[in-house]
């Protein structure tokens, strides 16, 4: 059985903490698409983590842990994080890298710093991981797979032709130092040792895991409105987040995927620049924020302040529409214990009309938020095990948004722990 955790909406909403949790039950772990752009952070025995390469099961004995080829596999940065875990006391993951992933190269990331210093006021709030010079370099077809580090003859060629092109840019528009290809080579050769044992043919492994009805999880990151195509272009991540893709970015056929786990946060949050509808400001941002996920609403690789915001049924609708939705896990509602009132943006007005359903960018910028005010229910709800002992005002949160967002939510979340879970 395959099963997907993904995000609703810009990413954060407690994904990793869900996936780590629903990995006691599953045998493999695959991540899909992105790269070591977003953070997970999971809370559990060994600690807190910030994962940014590793899929979220990694602290179980019992798991495989896949890269899968649509991930942009930054092989330094794998490597770090699994020592990083080793030295924490986790137990060695087995982990599986796919020899069709692509690479990260060190220009992808050079490229992304020089064209962000570039675009100047007008850049995109990249996290600089080199992510969509790796992208345009996989549609481009002059990217890197896995396997091609195994084929001496071919790499000593690709190297030059990778220069020449590079570094037109490098001389021309960026004014930077440029590349040469033994250093290149060098780089890859790393890489290629670096990689060696984990290499698979992941596809074939995860097939042969179907016909054993093993369970599969895949593992999104950031969440749809992040999609290249259904999300707030261009303000957009470069590869796609939505779960469908997950059977593409794990090789496994579409008609596999039985179960979608669609992650919403009790208020929204966001990184990066792009329209936020139901956007905050002030001191009503900065408590939520310093009140919110699990000691603050920080970006798990920056460090950076999200952007705030009231939850939007009208982006959550749309952002659970679009990943195929089975089940919503909605997260972190201990969070709003403190306040009096919930302010929860219901509509869109976008010149003068209101609507619920998410539009294009265009539209999306002149939106504004249509706001209900729902009761609060002043207390700290972690620790409650039962939906039916939750404070009356919160079910009524849950209840309404539900039915606003309408898909099920099967799952809330009270707290940053795997035990933190109430089951509808
Ligand atoms: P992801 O990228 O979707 O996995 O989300 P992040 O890891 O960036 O953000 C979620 C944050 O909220 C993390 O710090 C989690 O530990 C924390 N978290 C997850 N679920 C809950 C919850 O129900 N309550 C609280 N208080 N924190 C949570």
């Amino acid at each position: 059985m395959v099963k997907a955790v993904v995000g609703a909406n810009w990413g954060d909403e407690g994904k990793g903490k869900i996936t780590d949790m629903m990995a006691a039950d599953a045998d493999i772990i695959v991540r899909f698409q992105g790269g070591a752009n977003a953070g997970h952070t999971i809370v559990n025995n060994y600690g807190k983590f910030a994962l940014h390469t590793l899929p979220s099961g990694v602290f179980y004995n019992h798991t495989t842990s896949i890269i899968g080829n649509g991930v942009a596999l930054n092989i330094p940065v794998l490597i770090k994080e699994i020592k990083s875990i080793e030295e924490k006391g986790v137990p060695a993951p087995h982990i599986l890298v796919s020899d069709r992933a692509q690479i990260v190269m060190p220009y992808h990331i050079l490229f992304d710093q020089y064209e962000e210093e570039r675009l100047g006021k007008a850049s995109f709030g990249s996290t600089k991981s080199g992510i969509a010079p790796f992208y345009s370099d996989k549609y481009a077809k002059i990217g890197y797979q896995v396997q091609e580090l195994f084929d001496e003859d071919l790499l000593k060629e690709k190297v030059v032709r990778t220069c020449d092109q590079k570094n037109v840019l490098l001389e021309h528009l960026y004014h930077k130092p440029l590349l040469t290809p033994e250093e290149l080579l060098n780089t890859l050769h790393e890489y290629r040792d670096m990689i060696a044992p984990y290499v698979c043919d992941t596809s074939a492994y995860l097939w042969n895991a179907i016909k054993e009805n093993k369970t599969i999880l895949l593992e999104g990151q950031l969440g749809t409105l992040k999609d290249p195509d259904h999300g707030i272009y261009p303000m957009v991540t470069s590869s796609s987040t939505l779960a469908p893709y997950g059977c593409i970015g794990a090789g496994i056929p579409a008609q596999e995927l039985k179960q979608v786990v669609t992650v919403c946060k009790a208020y929204s949050s966001a990184v990066g620049a792009g329209a936020f509808v139901s956007e905050i400001f002030g001191d009503e941002a900065d408590e939520l924020r310093r009140r919110g996920g699990d000691g603050g609403e920080f970006g798990a690789t920056t460090g950076r302040p999200r952007r705030m915001g009231w939850f939007d049924c009208v982006a959550s609708k749309y952002g659970c529409r679009m990943q195929g939705t089975t089940d919503v896990a909605f997260t972190v509602v201990d969070v709003l214990g403190y306040l009096d009132e919930i302010p929860v943006c219901v509509g869109y007005e976008i010149d003068g009309e209101v609507t619920t359903d998410f539009p294009v960018t265009s539209k999306l910028e002149k939106a504004k938020p249509v706001l209900k005010t729902l009761p609060g229910w002043k207390s700290d709800i972690r620790g409650i095990k039962k939906y039916e002992d939750l404070p009356e005002n919160c079910r009524k949160y849950i209840e309404f948004i539900e039915k606003e967002i309408g898909f099920p939510i099967t799952m809330v979340s009270n707290g940053p722990g795997r035990e933190d879970i109430i089951y509808r």
